[in-house]
Parts: C-alpha cells; structure tokens; sequence
C-alpha cells in the first residue's frame, strides 16, 4: 500500500504536491508515536500519589481506565499500585510518575488479577521493572488473562488494547509480609479468597495510607464474579485492625478508615438476604427480586450488578449448604 502510494506521489504529484502529502502522512501517524500524556494525580499522603478514575464501566471513550492506581515516592525510587488497562495505560501511569519525580520506578505491585489492574503491565516490564504479587494472582492471570484481553478489547476496541501483551508478575509474595524499598516499610497483605484469589493490599507504614485494591469500592456496586463473599468480609474485618489513617480504594475517591464499613455492609447485607430467599426454598430468580438493597441503589451499577450479584451469592450458598468448596470461579 505504501509503495503504491509512494510510486502514485511519484508520476502525479509536483514537489510542492508531495510534501503537502508528506505532511499530511506525519500528522495522521503522530498519534501513534506520540508518548501517552501523563495523568492527573492527586498527592494524598506523605509520597503519596494517587490516580483516581471516574465511575464507569469499560467503553472506547474511557479506554477502559475504570480503576484507581497510584504511586508511592521513596527516597530513592517509586513503587507504583496497579498497571493499568492496557499498555498504553501503563505508559501514562509512567508518565505520571515522571512528572511527578524523577526517581526510578523501582517495583510494580499488582494488587488482583483483574484485567483493567494488569493488562499495563507490559509497558513496565518492557522497562525491566519488577512486578510483584501474589501465586493466586499469576496463577489466576495465566488461566484467565486471554480471555480477559479478548474481552475488553470488545468493551474499548482494538485501538486502546494495541500494544497491550500479558506480562505475569516476576515475583510473587513470600513469606514474609513487609517490604523494605526505596526507604518505605510496605505491609503487603493478602487474607484469602475475597474480592479474588489473589487479593493484596498495600500499607505504606510512613504515611498510614492503605491502597486496598478492589477489596474496598466506594460509592459503586462491586463486581463479585471471582468473589468469596464470607472471605471478603473476614478480609474486611483484617483490614479494619490496620492503623490506617487514609484510604485509596480501588474504586472511588479517596477516603479514610470509616469508608470500610459501606461495603462491608452491602456484602453482608447482600448474603443474609439471598440466604433468606435460599432458606425458603426459593430459586435464583426469584432471590434477585427478594433481595434489593434500596439503600445502596444510589451506587454506581447498581441496575447492572446488583442482580448478578445476588445469584452469584445465592449458588455460593448453595455451594456453601451442599457442603461444597467455598470460593468464586477459580
Ligand atoms: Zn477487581
């Protein structure tokens, strides 16, 4: 095609005619070339930076950047919380960095497996950055990532995705749960099946500041498809005993330790009443319409999760009654 065009500029167009066309060309290729711009970040903490995202669910305007990310500024380097949705994604979180600081991004820290948490971090590893996080998650993100891409790529669209490849986490949690790095004590935190498998939360000692992950949503409807609800509100209840003073969900604005207890109260709000409708012998359908929580209507999804979320929570008891294995798809 190039050389057909080439040749075409060649026998029909004069000088001034092909560097017209010429320019033409280099204006409709920047766009691919150009760096990703940085991000608006909100400095939260002591060295602490967080990149916040509206709430949404996936489309080709948003690109697909649905959850929150950040960042935290060591004396001599930066460890940044989730990648992004794409590598793209992953690009401006570096690039947000970089106008923030100039230290080098030291450790990448993927706090779950879902894909608009890890599908950027091909734009990290490609940098040689270290990316940490639980077995459970790099388990989880080699059985369902393909997937996964395929589907946001029909939610955003082949532009956002390209460049987008799988990068597994190089490194995954030992046993021992604090991190010394870049002058910051990190208590990295994982309690179970919650939100997912491989559910981490990140305290960054200096500061208070807790990142959550998913296991905290705020003012939004959660998304329970890999969930283990009693697991995520024992999490919870972990969480609560932490000396947090400032709170970066994964989804929603910023907030403190008091912003723990909404969505531990849909959680278990949402269990007693779909075990109630389960109890009286009534089918899944039937529990969606015995089980609306007018109280958290006002959320975010509500119309379009809350009723996927009662019958994933009525075949978990279900589950739960026959004896089986508690837990999520795994
Ligand atoms: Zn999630």
């Amino acid at each position: 095609m190039f050389r057909w065009f080439s040749s075409w500029l060649r026998n029909n167009c004069r000088l001034h005619c092909r560097r017209w066309w010429r320019f033409v060309l280099l204006w409709l290729t920047l766009p691919a070339f150009a760096a990703p711009a940085a991000l608006p970040a909100e400095q939260i903490g002591d060295g602490v930076f967080a990149i916040f995202a509206p709430p949404a669910d996936a489309t080709p305007e948003n690109l697909g950047r649905v959850v929150n990310s950040g960042f935290i500024v060591g004396d001599d380097g930066v460890i940044v919380i989730d990648s992004g949705a794409n590598h793209r994604h992953g690009e401006a979180i570096l690039a947000t960095v970089a106008q923030v600081t100039p230290k080098p991004v030291k450790l990448l820290i993927n706090t779950h497996p879902h894909p608009q948490n890890v599908l950027g971090n091909s734009a990290f590893a490609e940098r040689g950055i270290p990316i940490l996080a639980t077995a459970a998650t790099v388990a989880a993100m080699n059985e369902r990532c393909p997937t996964c891409l395929a589907s946001l790529r029909q939610s955003v669209g082949d532009e956002a995705m390209r460049g987008t490849r799988i990068r597994l986490p190089d490194r995954t949690l030992g046993s021992g749960q604090v991190l010394e790095i870049a002058g910051r004590r990190l208590r990295l935190l994982h309690f179970g099946h919650g939100h997912t498998e491989g559910d981490l939360a990140v305290f960054d000692e200096g500061s208070a500041a807790l990142f959550s992950g998913d296991l905290i949503y705020r003012g939004q409807i959660p998304h329970l498809s890999e969930a283990d609800t009693s697991g995520w509100i024992a999490a919870l209840d972990q969480v609560a005993m932490l000396p947090f003073r400032i709170l970066i969900p994964g989804r929603g604005a910023a907030g403190t330790a008091a912003d723990l207890a909404p969505v531990r109260r849909y959680l278990s709000e949402l269990r007693q009443r779909v075990s109630a409708a389960y109890r009286e012998g009534r089918s899944a359908d039937e529990a969606i319409q015995l089980a609306e929580l007018p109280e958290f209507a006002a959320w975010h999804g509500y119309a379009a999760r809350h009723g996927r979320n009662v019958q994933h929570v009525y075949f978990e008891i279900e589950r739960e009654d026959m004896g089986g294995q508690r837990g999520g798809r795994r």
